[in-house]
């Protein structure tokens, strides 16, 4: 394969751009710059090949002759590739990503440098840590942090850095990212998950997860962009009028996608799968100018990896093509916002999908088996669940009428419903007779029609089974999947368990296998009924329904946080090892303050902009209309009355707007000085909900209403219509 460079134009600035153009197909240059299993097998020696294998598959330690051995092996790769630094790639509590790029040369004690990179540096380093988000878990007095390779996710070049996948961590062993309990949380779903695949057949050793996320995003004019102070130093508009046309002619979704967006998307596909990303869907969504791009599923944290990686080049390759690339959930008022859905399964070494259907008896049994208990975990935990896709910004899209409501329930469709139903309705234990049995089974048969089923898709579940897989669909389109994806892995590990116990003890009393596993799981359908909901998840009845049946209906982002440290999450992620108490209060500590970070700077902003922006030019054209009575006044004495009284009343109109906004803002100003005097993160994060960001919308109203009585020529902002549709 080789690689050239094609000059392609840019269809907004008319500059020319050189964009490296593959000569080749797709399989050819798929993982060019992953140091892979190829690159693994050219630059190792088979001894170090052999040792690495070990720890990526077995998980066995890698001593420190073989960590010299890879890095030396991985640095001849990237050198040759034309890289001269390397960085540890790590997913710290910001939700973005963190690298300190670091040069090969070390100099060789005669003037002069030579490239190397050992096994030390590998494994281990200690980045300057101390300004990422820690929730108090590292004192002031022990700042260390640090950043150790996880082996398991290739490392990578990009543009001229090999970038190597770590984990990161306190000097005390507490995790201060997203990998760590996800990889925890991946190897207790395994433990877990396997015990339990051991009772339908004896020769399952390991049980992986999988996820397939779907990303959506959309793209902004990079010059538009840039005259919108809010976008940019918030993600969203914070003002704007919606335009006359948005999504209500729904001609966006699957249409024709825009010559300019196209030659992006190439650009952007051709960078992923350069690095491994497996990417395979590209389409419209729903609103105008919002996108998506979705791969084939991977291993849990390669596939998070892959994820938190394309965050960064979509926005890089959006660039090249004068675009900005909105990974916010909700740019624009009025339309769809974006998210991210995390489509989430478990699958055995021997080949199996643990939530597909099945063909035979057994894998039938083993398939309901998983089903019933992904009920349970996401009962038991749907306020943890919750609180694993809140945000700030994820907030303004559940509940919107186009994105799930803030409450998490499962949609399972009406032909797996009835096999619950079925199941539930044959009796207690004595119940368990032939003819009964025979009832289950039978419809447990009627699964394969499933398949037929598999477009009877309701979009307001915010956790829907798939035909194979479930789609865990609140997962806000900027953040780390690893969040949600660790919860959701923990919740099911510490089900799992006490499932394979509750079947163990039944057995104990001399129930058979069979019949223990189904009376087991009849208790579970029975209890868990609250979570199962097949009907419109927008609607208010659903919301007082589910307040009814005792799941999680708050609605306050910050108050969400609590359930992070209850003491069900404790327990949970406790029994399970995916995080002790300490690094759940750190976790809930950093949320509240992302929240109250969030919501203040789009308070600046909107303060800013509403008396720096939109005031001065609403009194301008007030000065506009002034003058122009002032005239008629002096010219036409008394028929001047009648005459300018559309004027007037404009002039008051604009006068009133502009005293409320200032008023308003005036409150929230002080509403802000008040929340900044609070303590503890958690009640600052409270009050900025409740008494900052309340003004929002409020000042918000009557911006909205300036921009359709100033005059478009003065208005200093692009609006809507202009910023959502790309020409
Ligand atoms: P949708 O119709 O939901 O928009 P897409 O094709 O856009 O579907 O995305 C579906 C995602 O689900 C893809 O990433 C796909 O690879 C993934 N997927 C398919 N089967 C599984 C599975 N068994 N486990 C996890 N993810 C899966
Ligand atoms: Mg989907």
């Amino acid at each position: 394969m080789s690689l050239r460079f094609k000059v392609i134009e840019n269809a907004i600035t008319r500059k020319a751009v050189a964009v490296e153009a593959p000569e080749g197909r797709p399989a050819e240059y798929f993982g060019s710059h992953v140091f892979n299993n190829e690159k693994m097998l050219k630059y190792l020696p088979k001894k170090c090949y052999d040792a690495l294998c070990a720890t990526i598959y077995n998980g066995t330690p890698l001593d420190r002759t073989t960590a010299d051995c890879v890095a030396d092996g991985m640095r001849r790769w990237a050198t040759e590739m034309g890289a001269t630094h390397y960085t540890h790639w790590f997913q710290p509590l910001t939700g973005g990503t963190a690298e300190k790029h670091d040069s090969f040369i070390e100099p060789d004690g005669k003037g002069g440098v030579i490239e190397e990179f050992s096994g030390k540096l590998l494994i281990q380093q200690e980045p300057d840590a101390s300004s990422f988000p820690n929730g108090g878990i590292r004192n002031t007095f022990e700042a260390r942090g640090y950043s150790a390779w996880d082996p398991t996710s290739p490392a990578f070049i990009v543009d001229d850095t090999l970038c190597i996948p770590t984990i990161f961590i306190s000097y005390t062993g507490e995790a201060l990212d997203y990998k760590v309990p996800l990889l925890k949380a991946i190897g207790a779903v395994d433990k877990a998950a396997t015990e339990v695949c051991r009772l339908f057949d004896p020769n399952v050793n390991k049980v992986f997860s999988y996820l397939g996320w779907e990303q959506e995003y959309f793209l902004v004019d990079d010059g538009l962009y840039a005259a919108r102070p809010d976008l940019m130093l918030t993600g969203r508009t914070m003002m704007g009028h919606e335009s006359a046309k948005n999504q209500q002619l729904e001609d966006h979704y699957f249409g024709a996608i825009p010559t300019r967006v196209m030659a992006f998307m190439k650009d952007l596909e051709f960078e992923c799968l350069k690095l491994g990303i497996p990417v395979k869907t590209r389409h419209n969504e729903v609103a105008p100018n919002q996108f998506e791009l979705a791969p084939v599923y991977e291993e849990m944290n390669l596939a998070n990896d892959h994820n938190v990686l394309l965050m960064s080049i979509v926005k890089k390759v959006g660039r090249r093509h004068s675009f900005r690339v909105l990974l916010h959930e909700k740019p624009f008022k009025g339309i769809n916002g974006s998210g991210k859905h995390n489509n989430w399964s478990l699958g055995t070494d021997t080949g199996v999908n643990l939530l597909s259907p099945g063909k035979t008896e057994t894998e039938k049994l083993q398939f309901v088996t998983f089903l019933v208990n992904v009920m349970m975990a996401v009962w038991k935990h749907n306020g943890l669940l919750k609180a694993a896709i809140s945000s700030a910004t994820n907030a303004h899209r559940l509940g919107a009428n186009e994105a799930p409501p803030a409450i998490i329930s499962i949609f399972l469709g009406s032909q797996i419903s009835k096999v619950i139903d079925d199941i539930e309705k044959v009796g207690g234990k004595e119940a368990l007779k032939l003819s009964e049995k025979q009832a289950i089974k039978l419809s447990i048969a009627h699964i394969p029609e499933l398949l037929m089923d598999n477009t009877d898709r309701n979009r307001t579940s915010p956790f829907a089974f798939t035909g194979n897989r479930f789609e865990f669909r609140a997962v806000g389109s900027s953040a780390n999947c690893g969040g949600a994806m660790a919860a959701l892995n923990a919740a099911m590990a510490e089900q799992l368990t006490i499932f394979k116990a509750d079947v163990d003890k039944k057995m104990a009393d001399g129930i058979s296998k069979e019949d223990a596993i189904f009376d087991v799981i009849r208790g579970y359908i029975k209890e868990c009924k609250a979570i199962h909901f097949d009907g419109n998840g927008y609607s208010d009845e659903w919301k007082a329904e589910a307040a009814k049946r005792g799941l999680d209906c708050e609605t306050s982002v910050p108050k969400i946080f609590d359930t992070l440290v209850a003491e069900d999450t404790v327990k949970m992620y406790g029994d399970t090892g995916v995080m002790n108490e300490k690094e759940l209060h750190a976790r809930a500590e950093v949320e509240w303050e992302k929240y109250t970070k969030k919501i203040q700077i789009e308070s600046r902003v909107l303060g800013d902009m509403a008396m720096n922006h939109i005031v001065p030019v609403a009194l301008r054209y007030h000065d506009i209309v002034l003058s122009k009575i002032d005239k008629v006044t002096r010219l036409f004495g008394d028929e001047a009355a009648n005459m300018s009284k559309y004027d007037v009343k404009l002039a008051r109109n604009i006068a009133e707007h502009m005293l409320q906004i200032e008023e308003l803002t005036e409150k929230m100003v002080e509403a802000r000085k008040a929340a900044n005097k609070i303590e503890s993160e958690r009640d600052k994060a409270i009050a900025y909900h409740d008494t900052v960001a309340v003004w929002f919308e409020k000042i918000r109203y009557h911006i909205d209403k300036l921009e359709l009585i100033v005059d478009n020529e003065l208005w200093p902002l692009p609006k809507y219509r202009e910023l959502v549709f790309i020409r």
